[in-house]
């Protein structure tokens, strides 16, 4: 039986890495099969690419970032989730298509149609059972990056974007929410951890259910 493909999606400082990680050790611990990924830099090539991109202080073009995305993308699908899905396994990846369309479209304001169509060359068309996207406003995402940053002293080049961009990919996310609202599912994540992770549970629980996974 072919698998199935759970993403995560969220603005920075949602919380979605924390939520990914309780999630697949929850899912573990029944003694699922879960192929835990995320992007950009799910494969080795893609760490590669992440470096080039994201931990870099060359400014990088839009239309370069739009494409290295999508290289690294094209990568993971190949060599890592398609072999994965085709083995019946469960994959969780902390972010895969939607964030295209909310970052590059939405924060970059390349079109859809541009964006759409280098996410299909990308993927082949594959496109998650599920996605469950943190929400939360971006104030308080800010503020939980902050202190990220302060903590591990570790930073990226997203993590020093602006308000405005971020409420820009916000408002994209929400339009992929209004536009396909049974595999796009809201999730409130200003709450705490464990809250949130409840609600994660039970939306997770009732879809392996109802798919008898
Ligand atoms: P993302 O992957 O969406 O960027 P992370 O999971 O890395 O977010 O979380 C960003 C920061 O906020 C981390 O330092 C994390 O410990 C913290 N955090 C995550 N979820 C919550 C929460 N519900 N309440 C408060 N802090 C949180």
């Amino acid at each position: 039986m072919q698998g199935k493909l759970i993403t995560f999606e969220g603005i920075d400082g949602s919380g979605k890495s924390t939520q990914h990680r309780m999630l697949v050790g929850e899912l573990r611990s029944r003694g699922r099969d879960v192929l835990a990924t995320h992007e950009p830099g799910g494969t080795p090539l893609g760490r590669r690419l992440r470096e080039v991109f994201l931990e870099t202080e060359e400014m990088v073009a839009p239309m370069a970032e739009l494409l290295l995305f999508a290289a690294d993308r094209a990568q993971h699908v190949e060599l890592l989730i398609r072999p994965a899905l085709a083995d019946g396994r469960i994959v969780i990846s902390d972010r895969f298509v939607d964030a295209t369309v909310a970052y590059q479209g939405g924060g970059r304001l390349f079109g859809r149609k541009t964006v759409e169509k280098v996410i299909k060359l990308a993927t082949g068309g594959l496109s998650p059972d599920l996605t469950l996207y943190f929400d939360i406003p971006v104030e308080q995402a800010i503020a939980r990056i902050s202190e990220r940053i302060s903590s591990t002293a570790k930073t990226d080049r997203m993590d020093l974007e602006t308000a405005e961009f971020y409420s820009r990919v916000r408002e994209e996310y929400l339009a992929i929410a209004k536009r396909e609202p049974e595999r796009f599912v809201v999730i409130d994540a200003s709450g705490s951890i464990e809250e949130t992770h409840r609600v994660v549970m039970d939306t997770i629980d009732r879809f392996l259910e109802d798919d008898n996974v």
